[in-house]
């Protein structure tokens, strides 16, 4: 059966003044997948995923999503689309409480679904329900990147797009990340994953793509790509 791609970069460039960060890449994710993409720090992820909030804008090419071109869509109608990004370094609200910074994630839909929500994230993350009323800023690295989660997910996103969850967190939080978006991917959300993580970012995927100098120079299953000898080598630190 053939379906139309949920999130598709069609041949995308993208620029930072002269510096072209995105040459011609070509993604798609469908709905109810985990995709990865992969590649070396510097490689052009972030600007990937910040592509689809239009900062830098593409400019040439397409992203698509649901078949509608998004790429000159203001950034506030993106995450009305049902879009939501953890984005790379937590970024949460430093001075909010764990539930105010929740709060804030309700923004795209309004507060009405926000008691049910907010259930269900305390049962994801029984952490953050012991600290509600905490100071966001004074939880460890991992406590604000479940946070930075569970924030994006009180926008009730049919697709999430992950920026490096893993970065700077202990091997097991690392682990409890990684079971975390399993249990997202669960809930019936489509995931777009960028990691530098290349070991758990293909255990997890169905699909994986590595990005090389603003390409895509891999792609396909992501268990395919764990056998792959160059992946293995440049990022699996194997031989
Ligand atoms: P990281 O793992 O560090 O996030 P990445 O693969 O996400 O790496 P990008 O952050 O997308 O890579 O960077 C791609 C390229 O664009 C790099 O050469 C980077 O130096 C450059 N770049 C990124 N942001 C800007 C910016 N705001 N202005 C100018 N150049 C930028």
């Amino acid at each position: 059966t053939s379906r139309s791609p949920l999130l598709e970069f069609s041949s995308v460039h993208a620029h930072y003044g002269p510096v072209e960060a995105l040459k011609a890449v070509t993604v798609q994710v469908y709905e109810g997948e985990i995709v990865s993409l992969i590649g070396a720090n510097g490689a052009g992820k972030t600007t990937l995923l910040s592509s689809i909030f239009g900062t830098p804008r593409a400019s040439s090419g397409s992203i698509l999503h649901r078949g509608e071109d998004i790429s000159r869509t203001p950034t506030n109608m993106i995450s009305r689309r049902g879009i939501s990004l953890v984005p790379e370094g937590r970024q949460i609200y430093q001075e909010m409480t764990v539930e105010e910074n929740m709060m804030m994630g309700t923004t795209p839909v309004g507060m009405q679904h926000f008691e049910t929500d907010r259930t269900t994230m305390f049962e994801l993350f029984p952490r953050l329900k012991e600290r509600r009323n905490q100071v966001a800023g004074t939880m460890s690295g991992g406590e604000q990147q479940m946070l930075a989660i569970a924030r994006a997910m009180m926008a009730r996103p049919q697709l999430i797009l992950f920026d490096e969850p893993s970065l700077g967190l202990a091997p097991l939080v690392v682990k409890r990340v990684f079971e975390v978006l399993r249990e997202i991917a669960t809930m019936g959300k489509t995931i777009f994953l960028v990691e530098q993580n290349a070991n758990h970012a293909l255990k997890l995927s169905q699909r994986a793509y590595v990005m090389v100098n603003g390409r895509i120079h891999l792609s396909g299953d992501s268990a395919a790509l764990l056998d792959n000898e160059e992946v293995r080598k440049a990022y699996l630190g194997l031989h």
